[in-house]
């Protein structure tokens, strides 16, 4: 292996985002799975009470501060998600013809009849409706409406548990996506300091312009990653992305709103946008589904997560592998694995990703940097690219160019090394305010961290980038690193 090619493979890529439950939330586990290789944690406000997650939400920090690791904090807000309520015995069976009852009033649920959580729902759909439940598993379809009651046939039947999830396909929802429980839990990212909040059930802009709002009336803002999971959300992508701070294709419920078979062309398409406007990307569920209790996944997950890689995802992410799973650390190490072995393949082959630059019909003049950058580096086999940057949002458009020679994100904030976790081949770094004078000096200590130095090695560094563009002075130089 040349020295070059050695260097450049030791990071990998493509980012690793697994959700703590009550099988990882112990010290010890979120250190296995930081050695593992995950990059960011996801706390998923639908389970668990205030008091716990905050008690986990410490602990990933303090492991992640004694691991001297830049480990991010998703927080998950549940949104409106439909459940039906619960039943007498736990459970109903729904038979294939049979006339079931969902009803819009307060109650306990019986053999045909099924109390709704959501209590409009009885407005929000009409006769020939498909009404989904657990996870798409049983189809109901509406006859008529009475009241608040919503009368269906059984398409197709089964088993049906407590508080399982009810999708409406063809229904326009009419709850808003920030929930009351939501509000509470974005009270408590905000205090907590996490370093994105994800909203679900996305419909349009406006839903990530209320959030916005809403954080700003407390005075502080943390980046939004808008959950893509319903129709509408297809259809409105581009302002979403733009307004976003990153997207997360939720295939779960993505592939009970739509066709199961349109999800993989969408999953591509959205990579690429999201590049494009150089947000953030997370491919998301039953990834490793079957780590949930076996050791080894099947061939057609580890398929699913290589064509992620290949597709260039900034970040694949873990449920309830990770979360309630038997073999959590595990599943994160083949999921390492994996992403490794595409990423050797599209190293060699020069190509991270699709060039998205040339059919570019609006190149700002950071994204035409960003892509002299990466072409320099790779033709001149550069060690490294380094960002310094404020925001963050430099390293992000360069990340968003995938270029093949490491990016290390060089910055004196340690909640912009926290964000730029979650994005594509990023390696943060934290410098000291008193650094910045002397580039000269810092590339060789940054070289010296991330051991990129062999006597007359180059690095490029890419800066004079401000987030006022009035401001901007890009300037790219080449630096040697020297062994001391
Ligand atoms: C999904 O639906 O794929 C998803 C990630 O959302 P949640 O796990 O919150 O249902």
């Amino acid at each position: 292996m040349q020295s070059h090619q050695k260097v450049s493979l030791r990071w990998r890529r493509t980012k690793i985002i697994a959700t703590i439950g009550p099988a990882t939330d112990h010290a010890k586990n979120i250190a296995d799975l930081i050695k593992a290789g995950v990059n960011v944690f996801r706390l998923n406000m639908s389970h668990g009470e205030h008091a716990q997650h905050e008690k986990v939400f410490e602990r990933i920090r303090r492991c992640a501060k004694k691991m001297d690791a830049h480990i991010a904090i998703l927080m998950d807000l549940c949104g409106p998600k439909i459940r039906v309520g619960r039943f007498e015995n736990g459970s109903i069976t729904l038979k294939k013809n049979s006339e079931v009852i969902i009803s819009c009033r307060a109650g306990i649920g019986r053999e045909g009849y099924i109390i709704s959580q959501y209590r409009q729902l009885y407005k929000d759909v009409k006769p020939r409706d498909r009404i989904l439940l657990d996870d798409g598993n049983l189809e109901c379809r509406v006859v008529e409406i009475k009241g608040k009651d919503v009368v269906c046939k059984v398409v197709y039947g089964g088993e049906l548990k407590d508080n399982k999830g009810l999708n409406l396909p063809d229904s326009s929802v009419s709850a808003s996506s920030l929930t009351a429980k939501d509000k509470r839990d974005v009270e408590l990212a905000m205090r907590l300091g996490a370093d994105y909040v994800a909203l679900s059930f996305v419909r349009s802009a406006r839903d990530i312009i209320n959030l916005k709002k809403y954080m700003h009336r407390m005075d502080r803002e943390l980046p939004i990653i808008a959950k893509i999971e319903k129709p509408e959300a297809i259809s409105n992508i581009d302002e979403i992305v733009k307004n976003a701070y990153g997207i997360m294709i939720a295939r779960g419920d993505l592939g009970i709103e739509l066709p199961a078979e349109q999800v993989p062309l969408i999953q591509k398409d959205l990579i690429n946008r999201a590049r494009y406007h150089h947000r953030p990307v997370i491919v998301a569920t039953q990834m490793m589904e079957s780590m949930i209790t076996h050791a080894r996944p099947t061939r057609a997950e580890v398929g699913d997560v290589a064509n992620a890689a290949l597709s260039s995802t900034d970040a694949v992410m873990l449920s309830a592998e990770t979360a309630v799973g038997k073999y959590p650390v595990t599943t994160v190490r083949i999921m390492d694995r994996i992403l490794r072995e595409i990423e050797r393949n599209q190293w060699a082959s020069n190509r991270f990703g699709e060039d998205l630059y040339h059919s570019d019909e609006h190149p700002s003049s950071r994204k035409a940097i960003a892509h002299a950058a990466c072409t320099l580096a790779q033709d001149l086999k550069l060690q490294g690219i380094l960002v310094p940057t404020r925001s963050g949002h430099t390293a992000a458009v360069l990340s968003a160019r995938r270029p093949s020679s490491p990016l290390l994100g060089v910055s004196t904030q340690l909640v912009t090394c926290r964000k730029l976790a979650i994005h594509w081949g990023i390696l943060p770094f934290l410098m000291k305010e008193e650094k910045v004078r002397n580039w000269q000096v810092l590339s060789q200590e940054i070289s010296k961290h991330f051991k990129l130095m062999r006597t007359g090695n180059r690095v490029l560094l890419v800066s004079g980038f401000n987030d006022n563009e009035m401001l901007n002075e890009p300037a790219l130089k080449i630096i040697k690193v020297h062994r001391e």
